[in-house]
């Protein structure tokens, strides 16, 4: 009996694993081809004042627009391609991508322009050696002065050697972007390794901001993030924020900017435009510096 239990399970799991395998292999094939054909979109989501509601920095997040398959999400893909290398070169795309059309903004929208623009680095890109001088040489060809360029990176991404990764982020740094820890609380980092890393942001994870309200103790841990960010001069951005008595619970707690669908959901650049467009004039304090 249990022998034959044993043996269903295992045809059920053989079954969606196989679909699975199928699916990855599917889509590992055809990312090869997605920059080629132009399936991939940024799309991009305000990080807003929670004072005013004013779009301080947006983050580029990507899609990718499969012909036979609709849209794909980057949870899915981004995983693939970091297993197959494919990563550092839609990492360049998306960074290319980003700055192009950072300065299409600064260019049309001037003062209107968000400060800032965040790409998202995953572990490979963080760890490959030609990063820096990718991200110089790409700032380069668009103009954009490097302080308008955010780059997030994962706890996981020097979870394995702390030191290499701080030698990264101080590369990085010293070409003049800012970096932001993204995802902050899930990870394996300690509270104590935040004063090693060279960081302007923390963002954190959503998981924590859906806790605010039910836990007094989740509340406790964000606001001594915000004494602790303020004593290092960093900036703290919660995450996912959907409802607007979150809003209110942050703002007590200290908070004073944040991100999420309350605010605004990602979306196409032209979307933005008009969001932006629609905004109070906002905490853009000046019109973007081109290089
Ligand atoms: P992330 O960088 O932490 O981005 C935030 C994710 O949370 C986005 O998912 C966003 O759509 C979602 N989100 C924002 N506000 C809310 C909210 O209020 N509620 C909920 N439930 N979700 C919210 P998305 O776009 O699916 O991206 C997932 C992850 O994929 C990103 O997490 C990031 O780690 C990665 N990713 C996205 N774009 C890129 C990219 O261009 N390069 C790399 N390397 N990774 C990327
Ligand atoms: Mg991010
Ligand atoms: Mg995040
Ligand atoms: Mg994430």
């Amino acid at each position: 009996e249990a022998k034959r239990m044993g043996k269903s399970r295992y045809v059920i799991f053989d079954d969606s694993m196989r679909k699975r395998v199928m699916r990855e292999m599917m889509l590992e094939n055809d990312l090869r081809k997605a920059i080629e054909h132009k399936q991939l979109k940024l799309f991009y989501q305000p990080i807003v004042s929670l004072e005013s509601g004013a779009v301080c920095s947006v983050e580029a997040l990507i899609r990718w627009n499969h012909p036979r398959h609709g849209i794909i999400s980057p949870g899915e893909f981004i995983p693939i391609a970091e297993d197959t290398q494919q990563i550092i070169e839609l990492g360049e795309w998306v960074l290319r991508e980003g700055c192009r059309q950072y300065a299409d903004w600064a260019e049309r929208l001037e003062y209107q322009t968000p400060s800032m623009i965040s790409i998202n680095l995953s572990r490979k890109q963080f760890a490959c050696p030609l990063l820096v001088h990718t991200v110089q040489r790409t700032l380069e060809e668009f103009q954009v002065a490097p302080k308008h360029i955010q780059l997030e990176v994962t706890e996981d991404a020097f979870a394995s050697d702390i030191k290499s990764a701080i030698q990264a982020m101080k590369d990085l740094k010293a070409i003049g972007v800012k970096l932001a820890i993204d995802d902050f609380g899930i990870g394996r980092s300690s509270f104590a390794s935040l004063n090693q890393f060279p960081v302007d942001t923390l963002k954190i994870d959503r998981s924590l901001i859906a806790e605010v309200k039910r836990t007094k103790g989740m509340a406790a841990m964000i606001n001594s993030l915000v004494v602790l960010s303020e004593n290092l001069g960093i900036m703290l951005i919660p995450e996912g924020i959907e409802e607007a008595s979150q809003v209110t619970a942050l703002q007590k707690l200290g908070c004073h900017f944040g991100q999420g669908y309350y605010f605004g959901r990602p979306m196409p650049a032209e979307k933005l435009e008009a969001y932006l467009l629609k905004q109070p004039n906002a905490c853009f304090n000046s019109v973007p510096q081109m290089a």
